[in-house]
């Protein structure tokens, strides 16, 4: 019977892709199975929320090599006769979807934002043209490789049922040599896994982000900007961007400061649960995108909204 199979070598993003395959799995007959790499602990995971997970213990297999986890991943992707593999679209997941497309001489997308299957074939939604529309699109190969958009889909809450077992994998010494690793300097944010985030565009003045800070602390929640904000004025780091060239956020609340809207950002947090938006100009886009609107002077409305939350 043909699999599905998931892997990511971040859990979070492997419990994601769990949820993913069982969505396409409830319709059809494929099983669902996820692989993890000298990873136990991941693995017993796995299994804790049912799935059939195949560990793959082999020294050789260097995490930080992708070709070396691509090739792990073409060879348990044939013996457990899974034609169908999806991996997350992070930076390295791209990258390894790539890869593992090339060796199986399969059909690749990448940041997939949502699945459907018609008529038993798998249908993938993505942004298209700077996010200006969402394409939907099949693989036609018999082999086919998906990547994912974090938080593209919930984290697995399914539980019982798993198991682990472990899958022999030739893998020759990697050529790269991982001599050290460590934390990123500085930020280190997750502004996606945020449940509230203000967003702050070049509609702030530097006065401005001290209430910004004190909004987001009162909230618990994290700041985020648009690009000019990080690339050309570097308030933030880059890691803190929404859109197109930064990340796809699904909060509970984004409060949106000083944004007129472009279609580049909106892309990036379109899909969270409540926004609320602050404009002085009444024809910002932004403010059509808004559940609660409000043309207004940020220099008045900030040091209020500070007050009033503290
Ligand atoms: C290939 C490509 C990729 C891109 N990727 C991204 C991306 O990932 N993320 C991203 O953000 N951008 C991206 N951009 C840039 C994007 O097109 C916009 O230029 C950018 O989002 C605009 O940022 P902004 O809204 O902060 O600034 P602006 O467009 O300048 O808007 C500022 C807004 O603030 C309002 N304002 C000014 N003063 C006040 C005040 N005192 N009170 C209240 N409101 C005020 C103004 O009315 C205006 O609407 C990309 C562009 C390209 C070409």
């Amino acid at each position: 019977m043909a699999a599905l199979l998931v892997y990511s070598g971040k859990s979070p993003l492997a419990l994601e892709l769990l949820t993913a395959a069982r969505f396409l799995a409830k319709d059809t007959a494929w099983e669902v199975k996820a692989v993890c790499i000298n990873n136990e602990e991941q693995a017993v995971e796995m299994a804790d929320r049912g799935a059939a997970t195949f560990n793959i213990k082999n020294e050789n297999i260097n995490l930080a090599d992708t070709a070396a986890v691509a090739s792990a991943l073409e060879q348990a992707a044939k013996k457990l006769d899974a034609s169908i593999v999806l991996l997350a679209s992070d930076r390295r997941g791209k990258e390894l979807a790539g890869r593992l497309a090339q060796k199986l001489q399969a059909g690749c997308l990448t940041d997939v934002n949502s699945l459907a299957v018609v008529g038993g074939k798998v249908q993938c939604q993505r942004n298209a043209l700077s996010g200006a529309v969402v394409a939907t699109q099949q693989i036609e190969s018999a082999w086919q490789v998906i990547a994912l958009a974090p938080r593209a889909f919930e984290t697995s809450t399914a539980e019982g049922g798993g198991s682990v077992q472990e899958l022999e994998i030739e893998a020759a010494a990697s050529p790269l040599k991982l001599v050290a690793s460590r934390s990123k300097a500085g930020d280190t944010v997750d502004i996606t896994a945020a449940e509230v985030l203000v967003i702050v565009g070049q509609g702030t003045e530097p006065e401005d982000l001290e209430p910004v800070r004190a909004v987001a602390k009162a909230l618990g929640g994290e700041i985020a900007c648009t690009k000019p904000v990080a690339t050309d004025r570097k308030w933030f780091p880059e890691d803190r961007i929404i859109g197109l060239s930064g990340k796809i956020c699904k909060p509970q609340l984004a409060i949106i400061l000083g944004v007129s809207g472009q279609v580049q950002f909106t892309v990036g947090i379109r899909d969270a649960s409540t926004i609320v938006a602050v404009n002085k100009d009444e024809n910002a886009y932004i403010l059509q995108l808004a559940d609660y609107a409000m043309v207004a002077d940020l220099q008045e409305v900030l040091p209020e909204l500070a007050k009033s939350l503290a």
